[in-house]
């Protein structure tokens, strides 16, 4: 799909590279003065400016019909590391990840393992909600992408968690469905990371949560030998 120049340069600026704009153009041609290359890159902001950043972000069309953007949430030494896929109805409403049903499951699946909501950093591979709840799209994950990284490195978690299929498959590069990929330790960045299942799956699907709390058990075992 062709993108236009303003994605593009979204995008890029996103990367952390820097887009010259004379001052009274479009034209990207003719390069601007030293004083207005202003962008930090997202892999050297601190939480605070990546926060701002985020919440300021116009890199997708999902910037138009957003209410919050939904930055995450938790501890930011967590030893856990919890992406799901996107901000539903009730987190676009709040600005907060996992506080529909489905999260009061995650809320549980957590407690089961030992480890507090608030012990814990939670986010998802988009902070801005998709209309209707539909998947997110290649664009909205690409340039969102760059946020969840820095969050990555800023947290620097013992184990990554990814919920879902938007989430694993994004965080592995995977077109693989969640059941292939669950079950089994991947990396990401020299990080551990386990794939299970999404919290809202296993409210339609509960004769899954079986397989999830093994998958549970397996990252709690990974966080450990991590910590060793
Ligand atoms: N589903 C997700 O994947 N993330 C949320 O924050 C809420 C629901």
């Amino acid at each position: 799909m062709m993108q236009s120049e303003n994605q593009r340069r979204a995008y890029l600026k996103a990367m952390g590279i820097d887009v010259w704009l004379p001052r009274d153009s479009g034209d990207s041609s003719e390069a601007a003065p030293e004083d207005e290359a202003v962008s930090v890159p997202a892999d050297a902001m601190d939480w605070e400016s990546l926060r701002d950043t985020v919440s300021a972000c116009t890199l997708c069309g999902l910037s138009q019909s957003r209410t919050n953007t939904v930055f995450g949430i938790g501890n930011p030494d967590a030893d856990w590391l919890i992406v799901g896929e996107a901000p539903g109805a009730e987190e676009d409403r709040r600005g907060e990840p996992f506080v529909g049903r489905a999260g009061k499951l995650l809320d549980e699946m957590l407690r089961a393992i030992g480890q507090r909501r608030e012990d814990v950093f939670i986010a998802n591979i988009l902070k801005c909600r998709p209309p209707n709840n539909r998947d997110p799209k290649a664009d909205e994950c690409a340039s969102c992408r760059p946020y969840l990284e820095r969050q990555i490195e800023l947290v620097r978690p013992r184990i990554i968690l990814a919920v879902g299929r938007i989430a694993a498959q994004n965080l592995l590069g995977s077109d693989d469905p969640v059941g292939r990929m669950r079950g089994k330790p991947h990396q990401l960045d020299g990080i551990p990371l386990v794939v299970t299942y999404h919290p809202a799956y296993l409210l339609r699907s509960p004769s899954q949560k079986d397989k999830s709390w093994r998958d549970l058990c397996l990252a709690a075992r990974l966080a450990a030998e991590d910590s060793a």
